[in-house]
């Protein structure tokens, strides 16, 4: 019972907080809210300090996206507005305000897990999150899980009525279920 080494790096992978923040997501859709969700992950010891979905229709509040919800739990946990030792993981590309909380917040790495094309602040409609001129910008990854990915999508487009192509995919999610 020596090597528990392997077993904590692999507990420090994104997939691994991926799927928290999927599991998020699906709260908010049985929730029916956009199906949205995030956590925030301290860099030292791999503990998520922050999970949140999507609130918008339960607190009729149109800040209450994941990412922002995250940020303010985070911001407790860490008794400071900058939250710079640790990496925000959402399900979907940050929308425009989501993306200046996380500059203002000088999170330092951002993982999301879909591209949005229709809101999307990092590449898609803005690029806030990949903008050098900001005083800050993190480090951005698209990490992409194939099943899960496509069901969020899914209800993301029936939530929008949706359209659109989703950039740089092939096509395997038109958005007409149901
Ligand atoms: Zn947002």
């Amino acid at each position: 019972m020596s090597d528990e080494s392997p077993a904590f790096l692999e507990d420090l992978s994104p997939e691994r907080f991926m799927a928290e923040a999927l599991k998020e997501a699906r709260r908010a859709r049985e929730a029916e809210e956009v199906p949205v969700g995030a956590v925030i992950v301290d860099v030292e010891s791999g503990r998520v300090v922050a999970r949140a979905h999507n609130q918008r229709e339960l607190l009729k509040d149109p800040t209450a996206h994941a990412e922002i919800l995250a940020i303010t739990q985070a911001a407790d946990y860490y008794k400071s507005w900058r939250l710079t030792d640790c990496v925000l993981y959402v399900t979907l590309e940050p929308c425009l305000m989501c993306a200046g909380a996380i500059v203002q917040a000088r999170i330092p790495e951002v993982v999301y897990g879909a591209v949005d094309p229709k809101a999307g602040a990092h590449c898609s409609v803005f690029e806030v999150l990949a903008n050098s001129s900001n005083n800050h910008f993190p480090r951005v990854q698209v990490w992409v899980m194939a099943d899960e990915r496509a069901e969020l999508l899914r209800g993301v487009y029936r939530e929008r009525r949706g359209g659109g192509g989703i950039r740089g995919e092939s096509g395997s999610t038109n958005g007409s279920t149901g």
